[in-house]
């Protein structure tokens, strides 16, 4: 197997794609080249070999094989999962793709780059913590946020075009009063609603390990940045090759659709005192796909046997995380004030019944 591999043509370190020029970016001296024209150039054929089933003991948690790698910087075995496909050398810190994880069924249409640093990352992570007091300190200490990894996520895009028709029951209601009787007057309308809308790149993503829940807050990503695949942007960032299937997807990806033209249809509907859905109908007219990398920086850390995950957007910079509160700290925060409330309402009591 092949290792596309990024040694600087100057001076042979271990070159990154940098955010901020969007250039192959070379940190011992500096040089920088063109995405595009490096890879094109600098087509390494590698010598890592993939050696399956290479130890016994090469297990991962979760019993996902490993594979084996050899660097063909230093020589050094570089282990990874199967749908890992971009890493580093443990040993030299040489930046490594695994080619086959995107070509031929794997190759990606498009990707976002990053446009955020692992320092930005590491700024906003830090300002987040602090910001909610009932954190423990734990989670500033260097050691966690050394887990902060920049990852390229697997994401499928669906384009479809629904169906949309739907009947519904509003009413306005006038009402007025002479010196007798007050007046209602209701009067019923029965509304329809028809017609079709189109949906371009709703993302899913196409990891089994990442929750899709937290993928879908850390949305939107602006497709406008979007570009042709080369594997020069992953150089220095970790990716996934997809482990879902893009017709195991559609379902979720549909279902976003059709939930959100029953809503915009709906929301056309104004001026009446109540509208009461009757019958609300969709249908997928239509729908394609295609397989893009996004990027996002993900802090998975661990404390006290529970699981915390913090994610930001590496292209917009949205961030999101089930921030976890200690409860000792919580206690002490919150004690003071509920001793004081009770303290309160305890002399109000005293105050009426004696
Ligand atoms: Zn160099
Ligand atoms: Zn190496």
């Amino acid at each position: 197997m092949a290792l596309q591999e990024y040694e600087c043509p100057a001076c042979g370190g271990a070159m990154e794609f940098n955010p901020k020029t969007q250039m192959l970016k070379c940190p011992y001296c500096d040089s920088e080249f063109n995405v595009k024209d490096y890879v094109a150039n600098h087509n390494s054929e590698g010598e890592g070999e993939l050696a399956d089933g290479y130890n016994s003991s090469a297990q991962s948690t979760d019993s996902q094989p490993l594979y084996v790698y050899r660097c063909g910087s230093c020589g050094g075995e570089i282990l990874a999962t199967e749908s890992l496909g971009s890493t580093k050398c443990p040993f030299c810190s040489n930046n490594v793709v695994v080619k086959e994880k995107f070509t031929g069924q794997f190759k990606p249409d498009a990707i976002i780059p990053f446009k955020h640093t692992r320092d930005d990352a590491m700024e906003t992570y830090r300002k987040h913590v602090k910001s909610k007091k009932l954190v423990p300190k734990v989670f500033l200490d260097e050691n966690h946020i050394d887990e902060l990894k920049g990852i390229y996520v697997p994401f499928w895009l669906f384009n479809a075009t629904e169906s949309f028709d739907g009947s519904y029951e509003a009413t306005r209601v006038r009402t007025w009063s002479d010196s007798r009787y007050q007046y209602t007057e209701t009067k019923y309308y029965n509304v329809q609603r028809a017609g079709t809308e189109d949906f371009e790149n709703v993302p899913v993503d196409g990891s089994k390990e990442m929750p899709d829940d937290l993928m879908e807050s850390l949305e939107p990503f602006d497709v406008n940045e979007m570009v042709p695949f080369n594997m020069g942007y992953l150089a220095g960032f970790l990716a996934n090759k997809y482990n879902v299937s893009a017709k195991e997807n559609e379902p979720r990806a549909l279902a976003r659709m059709k939930n959100s033209v029953a809503l915009d249809f709906k929301q056309t509907i104004s001026g009446y005192s109540s509208v009461r859905t009757l019958s609300e109908n969709t249908g997928t007219i239509k729908s394609s796909h295609k397989y893009a990398l996004y990027p996002v920086y993900v802090l998975n850390t661990s404390w006290q046997g529970k699981n915390y995950l913090f994610a930001m957007n590496g292209q917009t910079g949205k961030f999101v995380g089930n921030l976890p509160f200690s409860l000792a700290q919580a206690v002490k925060y919150y004690i003071p004030i509920a001793a004081i409330a009770s303290l309160i309402s305890f002399i109000i009591y005293y105050m009426f019944i004696y």
